[in-house]
């Protein structure tokens, strides 16, 4: 009988939201293409110049809402049960700053990058839900502070969220799999180098090989939305 993995670390990127109808910066001809994210996604830009950051914002976050989860975050959200049920674990980190992970069922997401559903006050640090556009005259629930807030998401520049909790899934794992992920944005490009260094297999599901392919023992290539699925199912989930 084949033994299959127990604990299993999923990162996910852009190209599971992107059969949504989410696209990003990098999406050659998207949307995002003829905006320079320099412009629109650092703390400085935001500083220059905070009404054309935060339309920005308030345009994707309509975007958000408005989004379906796809056949691949429900395929992830049932693996995470099935472990479960079976005394496993799925730890699933993502790139993603979007919530269709969680409305597609999944019980633990770790938001590497934040989400755009959430807003952060820039006077005392809390953290809200955030469904509504976000503007200067708005003011923070907590403190009170009017034009403090802004996305909880991690804009170039910035430190990643969440990462000793990572690292520390990342070290108990017995499977790393990597999901729609262009192998460009670091720390995340780096774990699977990690992962095999803690001689933990690997796996890429992607629509073509990314940047750091080579870096992979294994992979499936086609849409998130089948290719995942359909490697998962092998697994027995
Ligand atoms: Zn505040």
């Amino acid at each position: 009988m084949t033994r299959h993995p127990e604990t299993i670390f999923v990162l996910t990127g852009a190209g599971v939201s992107a059969e949504s109808g989410l696209g990003t910066f990098r999406d050659r001809g998207g949307i995002w293409a003829r905006f320079d994210p320099m412009k629109l996604a650092t703390p400085e830009a935001y500083a220059a110049d905070p009404d054309t950051v935060l339309d920005f914002y308030d345009h994707r976050r309509r975007g958000v809402i408005a989004a379906e989860p796809n056949a691949a975050h429900v395929a992830l959200a049932q693996a995470e049960a099935r472990l479960a049920g079976r005394g496993g674990r799925l730890f699933l980190c993502t790139q993603n700053v979007d919530d269709l992970h969680e409305r597609a069922g999944s019980q633990a997401v770790t938001h590497m990058h934040g989400e755009l559903l959430k807003a952060r006050c820039c006077a005392c640090g809390t953290v809200t839900p955030w469904r509504a556009d976000l503007t200067r005259a708005d003011a923070c629930p907590a403190c009170g502070a009017e034009g403090r807030m802004r996305p909880d998401v991690v804009w170039f520049g910035e430190m990643p969220m969440h990462l000793d909790a990572i690292e520390a899934a990342l070290a108990e794992a017995d499977l790393f799999v990597a999901v729609g992920t262009s192998g460009a944005v670091y720390p995340a490009a780096g774990y699977v180098r990690q992962a095999r260094a803690l001689g933990i297999p690997t796996c890429e599901i992607n629509l073509e090989p990314c940047d750091n392919a080579d870096a992979f023992d294994a992979a499936r290539y086609g849409p998130a939305s089948e290719a995942l699925p359909r490697y998962l199912a092998d697994l027995g989930l």
